[in-house]
């Protein structure tokens, strides 16, 4: 199972990362990386607000990618 670039939130920066529509709203990407994603809680997803730009904000990315439940952050490859 992976990210879906079809089917990206429309609130992602362009770029890199993103939360697709499979997102579950858990929050636990956020807890990672605050410095790139944020909650929309009205919504009950998460998106990325921010690419990241350190190579400890892009570790944090892959982490968030990597413990996400339901595999709903995706790496597009560009940067
Ligand atoms: S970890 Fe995955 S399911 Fe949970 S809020 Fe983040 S993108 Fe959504």
């Amino acid at each position: 199972m992976s990210a879906n670039r079809m089917q990206k939130i429309m609130e992602n920066v362009p770029g890199k990362y993103y939360v697709d529509e499979s997102c579950i709203g858990c929050s636990i990407c956020v807890e990672l990386a605050p410095d790139n994603l944020r909650s929309n809680l009205e919504e009950g997803y998460e998106y990325v607000f921010k690419q990241p730009v350190t190579e400890s904000e892009g570790n944090r990315c892959i982490e968030a990618m990597e413990i996400c439940p339901v595999s709903a952050i995706g790496d597009d490859g560009i940067e």
